[in-house]
């Protein structure tokens, strides 16, 4: 009994903290999957989290091996640098292991060997609320809040004004959409609100991210198909959005990534090959028959020169 009892209070408290939605959707989602052995170190360190406090950030993959269960292993020996403004792309098939080393940046999980560290701190040792705080995330699916548009922008900085939501909102190429919303930005969204797009709703979480101002970015690029106008204006916005910042992406096509610094192919959890673009090319291998067949098909569609899915 008491067992139910404490289950239905902490179901209330969540509900309770999902209506209010006044948390930050990022400490929610770790919230929900808060794992025991994720806790803050004894004299956890703060990151700082903003670019216009401390500038971009160096990150540090050692070696990270990891699995979510001690069967399986997903993640082998991966190790790469990213110097500060540096960006790094993550490709391979389905399930190579991508999005999993994202969750590993965001410590939703811990290594099971190997170290990550940002600015040559391993992040086991920086309070995780920082570390949450210095990483901006624009997802494929972005998740909005029954609430206004402007809050929803805002939510990330609660201390900005109507100029600051409205600069950011042009930053992410959402503005003028907005404009012609009869309410403007006290529309209501979400579920029982306004049912916008793929392509808003992932502007409108570039505009967020852009007012939370962080010195790292991880990008997950939409997989789902986005028209020209919208795609280019997307991958425009995030274009601005990573130049300053050490950005790490998850893709999907690889027109999108040929002007990262260094390309990591990933295949069952390993990292394959590596270079740029011009280097993975020249070599013919594994990056350069994925970016021949990409060609293929887009030549069949009668596409040139436009993104294409590889997973
Ligand atoms: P990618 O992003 O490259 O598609 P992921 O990192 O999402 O790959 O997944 C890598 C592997 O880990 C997949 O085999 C997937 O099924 C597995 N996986 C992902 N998330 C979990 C989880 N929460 N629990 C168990 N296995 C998972």
């Amino acid at each position: 009994l008491i067992a139910l009892y404490e289950a239905l209070t902490s179901l209330g408290w969540v509900y309770a903290a999902l209506r209010s939605a006044r948390v930050d959707l990022e400490q929610m989602v770790a919230l929900l999957d808060e794992t025991p052995e994720i806790a803050d170190a004894e004299g956890a360190r703060i990151l700082p989290a903003h670019l216009d406090e401390a500038g971009p950030a160096a990150i540090r993959f050692e070696r990270v091996s990891f699995g979510y269960d001690a069967k399986r292993p997903i993640l082998t020996d991966v190790s790469f640098a990213a110097e500060p403004g540096a960006s790094i792309a993550l490709v391979g098939e389905t399930g190579a292991g991508k999005s999993t080393i994202g969750r590993l940046l965001f410590r939703s999980y811990d290594p099971v060997s190997g170290s990550i560290l940002i600015d040559d701190q391993n992040i086991r040792g920086l309070s995780q609320a920082s570390l949450r705080a210095a990483i901006g995330v624009v997802p494929q699916d972005t998740v909005l809040f029954n609430d206004t548009i402007g809050f929803n922008i805002a939510y990330g900085r609660p201390d900005a004004d109507v100029a600051d939501i409205e600069h950011a909102a042009r930053l992410a190429r959402v503005h003028d959409f907005i404009a012609t919303l009869p309410d403007g930005y006290d529309t209501v969204v979400g579920e029982r609100g306004l049912k916008l797009s793929g392509g808003e709703k992932q502007r409108i979480a570039i505009a967020r991210v852009i007012l939370k101002d962080p010195r790292i970015l991880l990008l997950d690029e939409a997989t789902s198909a986005l028209d020209t106008r919208t795609e280019r204006a997307i991958l425009g916005a995030l274009r601005d959005l990573s130049r300053a910042r050490t950005t790490i992406t998850i893709a999907h096509r690889l027109s999108s990534v040929r002007h990262c610094d260094e390309i990591l192919v990933l295949d069952r959890g390993r990292v394959v090959e590596r270079g740029t673009h011009g280097a993975l090319l020249a070599a013919g291998g594994r990056y350069a028959s994925m970016w021949l067949a990409q060609d293929m098909e887009e030549a069949e569609r009668g596409e040139h020169g436009d993104a294409q899915r590889v997973d």
